[in-house]
């Protein structure tokens, strides 16, 4: 069991095409044309003229594609899934550098983020298996989608009317723990999944604007259940894919009372993902999962799953203290 962490550097948008750009991928040492950069480079804000580096499992780089990152890094995971074994995926980084792109991406089929492509690449697959087993294994696919505000749970596919201040509550269940009264849906194609999963990121949008805050203070949770029954057998595996809640720390700049607790719940939550993400790759035995809602939810490291984590930048200076702290976050989870 590891935590694959790969930095995606997001290109120039349309109103930074004359700034410059501070963070760069080092090209790869070795001589196989395929090899990917696996070290960001970016200059000490203390002292231009040195530079820090920082070594990953792999780097993307501007031009990279939504294609190229999925097939390279979640593609080869479904056969894992499928085989009983859960994963999760994360997007980290400060609001701005591109997670909601890469895990939701846009409109056209190119754009497609992670997440509709996962969910692709599964009904692919449930679609062999039912053919591969002549049928006598069924494949059920459910989705469940919330949001983690305050250390708060909330349900995205309840309007946010239907929301009670304090969440929906959390309970340990058979070593699990589960999300009480967390709404489960069957979802049996994309196009099922696409109706379903626009329409719950627009309660997502308008629940934030209620509260007055952005959307980039929560954590979304994307949970993919696939459910594999044959006569005699159940196997149940789950992929979980995450779009962080932004990184940047608002209480440098931003000293609103609201902001601040909103501050400290995300970096307290960020703090254990790491604590976690660390416990694994150094192979300890004990993972303190418990330390967080979010980890405790996904039993991060429990159940010998897959973990990706995607640590998103943005390549230029007005993000150079944000970005260095976030490089910092995922140095130590390796
Ligand atoms: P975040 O979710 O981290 O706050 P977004 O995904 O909203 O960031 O990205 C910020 C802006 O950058 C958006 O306008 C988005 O379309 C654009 N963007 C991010 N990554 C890419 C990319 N790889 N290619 C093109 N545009 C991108
Ligand atoms: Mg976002």
């Amino acid at each position: 069991m590891s935590v694959r962490v790969v930095a995606r550097i997001r290109p120039l948008l349309k109103q930074e095409l004359d700034k410059d750009t501070i963070v760069t991928a080092d090209p790869p040492t070795s001589t196989d044309p395929k090899a990917k950069p696996s070290l960001i480079r970016i200059p000490n804000p203390k002292k231009e003229s040195e530079s820090f580096s920082f070594q990953f499992s792999s780097v993307y780089e501007q031009n990279s594609t939504q294609q190229e990152l999925f097939d390279t890094e979640i593609a080869p995971t479904v056969k894992h899934l499928f085989n009983g074994f859960d994963l999760s995926i994360f997007a980290h980084g400060c609001t701005g550098t591109g997670k909601t792109h890469t895990m939701r991406g846009g409109k056209s089929l190119a754009d497609r983020g992670v997440i509709p492509r996962l969910l692709s690449a599964i009904y692919r697959r449930c679609k062999k298996v039912e053919k591969d087993t002549a049928g006598e294994t069924q494949v059920e696919v459910t989705l469940e989608y919330f949001e983690i505000y305050c250390d708060r749970v909330y349900d995205l596919f309840e309007p946010p009317e239907k929301r009670t201040a304090s969440g929906l509550p959390i309970r340990d269940n058979n070593g699990k723990t589960i999300v009480v009264g967390l709404k489960e849906k069957p979802c049996a194609t994309l196009k099922e999944f696409e109706q379903i999963y626009d329409q719950a990121n627009v309660n997502r949008s308008t629940s934030a604007t209620k509260l007055n805050a952005h959307s980039s203070r929560s954590h979304a949770i994307l949970c993919v259940k696939v459910t594999q029954t044959t006569e005699t057998t159940i196997q149940v595996s789950r992929a979980s894919c995450i779009d962080l809640a932004g990184s940047e720390d608002n209480r440098r700049t931003d000293n609103n009372k609201e902001r601040m607790v909103e501050s400290n719940a995300i970096n307290s939550s960020l703090f254990a993902l790491a604590n976690c993400v660390d416990a694994i790759n150094s192979k300890k035995s004990r993972i303190p999962y418990r330390e967080s809602k979010m980890t405790r939810i996904l039993s991060l490291g429990q159940n010998s799953g897959l973990t990706v984590m995607i640590l998103n930048l943005a390549p230029t200076r007005a993000y150079h203290l944000d970005t260095i702290s976030s490089l910092n976050f995922a140095s130590r989870t390796k």
